[in-house]
């Protein structure tokens, strides 16, 4: 083959492919055309539409077969019951508003009515007020209608009269009280709390700060309600410790209504 065929039958391809190419641009550009035409779904969109569709569809990654779940968050409720008073409550509320700490009171009707203004100040800084009765009885020894109006009903009215909510929460003294009775608060809307860490600072045999705070190192658990009473010294001595060494395990402090 001479070297001017060569080179004639090389732009003779060359000639040939770009037609060819050329021809299956028109020939796709046709078919869209068409296939837009064709399509209402696709004929109401701009075209910016489609494409936007069209990189969604290729860009968007797997779903993942089960969503991750969510990291659970470790809740704790610390609890001070029968206070109010003015001596170890103001204490207290000294140390949770500095380490900003929200908690649950379980008050005595009867130190709500000589001590309103502290019963104000634990409301007015965050903290629930829930219901221990007005005079500390053993509920087990009083007919279910003595509890409610003679320890129950008195204590909310006197802390709505202070706080403007009647708490329906309530704890009985010593943790005290009939299935019956239980059954009988329910039915009334009543939600009755107990503990699940007692911390034994009432029990002035063993309750050195110590002592407190040994229990709460060991019994610590996610979801505690811990029992203290708006009691002194100990308890305050040991308290701004046991805030540190819980939230240093990763606990956010909670009302037991959050819980
Ligand atoms: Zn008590």
């Amino acid at each position: 083959m001479g070297r001017k065929r060569k080179a004639g039958l090389l732009l003779a391809l060359a000639l040939f492919w770009h037609l060819f190419s050329a021809q299956q641009v028109q020939a796709t550009q046709l078919f869209l055309n068409e296939l837009l035409e064709s399509t209402p779904h696709i004929q109401v969109m701009k075209e910016g539409q489609v494409m936007r569709t069209v990189e969604l569809k290729l860009g968007k990654p797997a779903e993942p077969q089960t969503a991750p779940a969510p990291l659970p968050q470790k809740r704790i409720a610390l609890t001070f019951d029968d206070g109010p008073d003015l001596i170890n409550t103001p204490q207290i509320l000294d140390i949770l508003r500095d380490e900003q700490v929200s908690a649950t009171f379980f008050v005595l009707g009867q130190k709500v009515e000589r001590y309103p203004e502290m019963t104000r100040r634990i409301s007015l800084e965050g903290h629930l007020v829930a219901n221990h009765s007005r005079t500390h009885p053993d509920f087990a020894e009083l007919s279910n209608e003595e509890i409610l109006a003679l320890e129950l009903d008195p204590t909310s009215k006197a802390v709505e009269r202070i706080t403007g909510y009647y708490p329906m929460i309530m704890r009985p003294p010593y943790g005290s009280l009939r299935q019956d009775s239980v059954t009988y608060l329910r039915e009334r809307g009543w939600q009755i709390v107990r503990w699940s860490l007692d911390t034994f600072d009432w029990d002035s045999s063993r309750n050195s700060p110590e002592e407190i705070i040994g229990r709460i190192k060991t019994d610590h658990h996610n979801g505690a309600i811990v029992l203290m009473h708006c009691n002194g010294p100990t308890t305050i001595q040991a308290l701004p410790e046991i805030i540190r060494f819980l939230r240093d395990l990763g606990y956010h402090f909670v009302t037991v209504d959050q819980l």
